[in-house]
This record gives C-alpha cells, structure tokens and sequence, in this order.
C-alpha cells in the first residue's frame, strides 16, 4: 500500500512566494503547524500579530506580510482555531488521498473477481485475476498520489481558507469592540 504523504507538494519554490502562491499564511507558520500537529514544537514563541508569521527577532517589520511591529504586535502563541483549521486541513488530505487509494483497489477486487465467478478457476481467469489486482493495485497507487494529492490539497486549503476567515473576523470584532 503506497502511503501518499499528505500535503506534501512537489519540488517548487521554497522561498516566499513563487510556487506556493496559494498558500494562505507564510510558509514557515505551515511547516511550524505541522511541527506543533506532530508535537515536535509548544505552540508558543514570537509570531508577527498580524500573519502569525514566525520571528526571529521581535523588534523589526514581519518579513512576510511586512507589518511593523508598532502596528501589528507580536503574540506569543497562535490562535487555537489556527491550528485547529490546519489539522483539519491536514487530516482532509490525508482522507481524499486514502479514499481514492481505496475505491481503486475495490474496483479492482470487484472486477478481477468477476471472471472467476463466471468462468470458475481456470488458466485464463486466474490469470486475469492477479493481472487485474497488479493493475488496479499500480493504478489506484497512482490516481490517489496524482489526482487524489492534488484534490486534498485544494480542499485542504479551501478548509483553512475557511478557518483562517473566520478568525480574522472573529479578530476584527474583538478589535473593534476593544476601541
Ligand atoms: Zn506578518
């Protein structure tokens, strides 16, 4: 069984912006979220008031979304319904990954079945068999890293998009009832 490894994308840019363009918060928060989802990281530290963005130094103007800090502050942890939306951003990779790996294979137990099941065992249905579990087997491997990679992680991100919205929202209001 290929275990696809969820969100994951192939070789791009790795620096601010290029390639990953759609991502919704800076690419050091993603790789930080994903170490505080494995419990590699507290969530705790310095990150830019505005984007959340991870800091080095506390005192200069955030190097991703370019807020200053007079501005935007510096927290000390990010919000839970950040990290919350990225879990779930990440555990709906994983499904789509995982259910279209395994609609592939049953479709192929199904059909590789259906000789024997006519035909009795011979030569010939036995071979068409084991043909078609090793085809749907590549096969279902193959759609679920391709396809299945690039739909989670669309709905992945439309998932966080949500969140994300949602928070900045919820933070506008406390703002704004604060002044
Ligand atoms: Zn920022």
């Amino acid at each position: 069984m290929t275990e696809a490894r969820a969100g994951e994308r192939p070789s791009g840019s790795d620096a601010s912006g290029g390639a990953w363009d759609d991502e919704i918060v800076s690419r050091r928060l993603v790789a930080w979220l994903d170490a505080v989802l494995a419990g590699r990281a507290p969530n705790a530290g310095h990150f830019c008031g505005n984007c959340y963005h991870p800091r080095q130094a506390a005192d200069d103007d955030c190097p991703h979304c370019e807020t200053s800090v007079a501005e935007a502050g510096v927290v000390e942890s990010v919000p839970l319904e950040v990290i919350e939306g990225h879990r779930r951003r990440r555990g709906r990779e994983g499904a789509v990954v995982r259910t279209i790996a395994w609609v592939g294979l049953t479709t192929g137990v199904v059909l590789a079945l259906i000789p024997l099941a006519f035909a009795g065992v011979t030569w010939w249905s036995a071979t068409a068999f084991f043909g078609l579990m090793i085809f749907f087997y590549i096969f279902s491997a193959n759609v679920a890293n391709s396809l299945g990679d690039a739909w989670g992680y669309r709905w992945g991100l439309a998932i966080f998009r949500r969140a994300w919205e949602q928070h900045l929202a919820a933070r506008s209001d406390g703002s704004a009832e604060d002044g």
